[in-house]
């Protein structure tokens, strides 16, 4: 009898400790890791649901594998690369994060072993919980080999010989992809799309501040669009913004039945503004409960 009470007490006090672990782990601060292959593609891509993670106290840091330097019509160089870096500073600090930009020539980002051991300690410094990419199948190269070196070290975060000088992750994170138009080899097919809606105009403002890229139009703008007359200016402004604003409308539309399975088809139908993403086949393969958790925005 006494055995068995004994027995009983330690196993409703290990239940408590697994179910008090349990809530931290629910609780616990996330952290995130975008990569983008220049200074605005995260930003484009997921400023939105960062905003929202760094609402609540989560960890995000935006990191830029090329300093893109050629990202302009008239400017190149050194002075561009300055500028961007200012920038996505500028942009970043909007929404409440972190950012890194790395000192790789726009243009030129190729997969090598060097880059592999770049994007690994990145990963594994930043602790993550989720990292994010480019699909490797986008259509510019940079973008397409940023989407090959987080793949690349999508196993290798967990290989303690490799880069030995960062220990390696106990913990592989998940990892996913952003959006894209691309058909082949296969469509985009997002796992979870976010209701960014509250925190539409905090985006906005971020990429407002990208001037080099939006109002004059990075590598293919031209003089043509900057009016000199403020008045005119102010008009390129919102040009530019409600273009933003319909590419994140054109996401809840184009994936409201995802919107659905995670909000409720009642909820997602008054979605107007999304973010989307699609889970890798590499690194841990999360449940819909684990998706839940590194997403806190669902209130179903
Ligand atoms: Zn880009």
């Amino acid at each position: 009898m006494k055995k068995s009470l004994t027995l009983t007490t330690f196993a409703v006090a290990t239940a408590l400790i697994a179910s008090v672990n349990t809530t931290q782990a629910a609780e616990r601060e996330l952290r995130i890791i975008c990569f983008g292959a220049h200074p605005d593609d995260c930003e484009l891509q997921a400023g939105g649901t960062a905003a929202l993670w760094a609402s609540k106290g989560h960890k995000v840091k935006f990191v830029s594998l090329t300093n893109g330097d050629i990202g302009h019509w008239r400017d190149a160089g050194g002075p561009l690369a300055t500028r961007r870096k200012k920038e996505v500073q500028e942009a970043d600090k909007i929404l409440g994060i972190i950012t890194e930009v790395v000192d790789i020539h726009d243009g030129e980002l190729l997969p090598t072993v060097e880059n592999r051991r770049i994007v690994t300690r990145l990963i594994r410094e930043w602790k993550a919980d989720l990292v994010m990419s480019h699909r490797p199948n986008d259509y510019h190269p940079d973008h397409r080999y940023t989407g090959v070196l987080v793949q690349d070290a999508a196993y290798m975060v967990t290989v303690p010989f490799f880069c030995p000088d960062v220990p390696a992750m106990q913990d592989n994170p998940v990892f996913m992809y952003y959006p894209d138009r691309f058909q082949k080899p296969n469509p985009f097919d997002p796992d979870v799309v976010v209701d960014i809606g509250g925190v539409l105009d905090k985006k906005l403002d971020a990429l407002g501040v990208m001037v080099s890229q939006f109002y004059e139009g990075g590598a293919n703008g031209s003089h043509k669009l900057l009016p000199e007359e403020p008045e005119k200016q102010k008009g390129r402004h919102q040009e530019v913004r409600d273009g933003f604003a319909r590419r994140n409308a054109s996401l809840a539309e184009r994936f409201r039945t995802q919107l659905a399975d995670w909000y409720g088809k009642d909820k997602a139908g008054q979605v107007k503004y999304a973010e989307a993403f699609e889970l890798c086949e590499y690194g841990a393969q999360p449940n819909k409960e684990r998706l839940k958790k590194l997403f806190p925005f669902f209130s179903n």
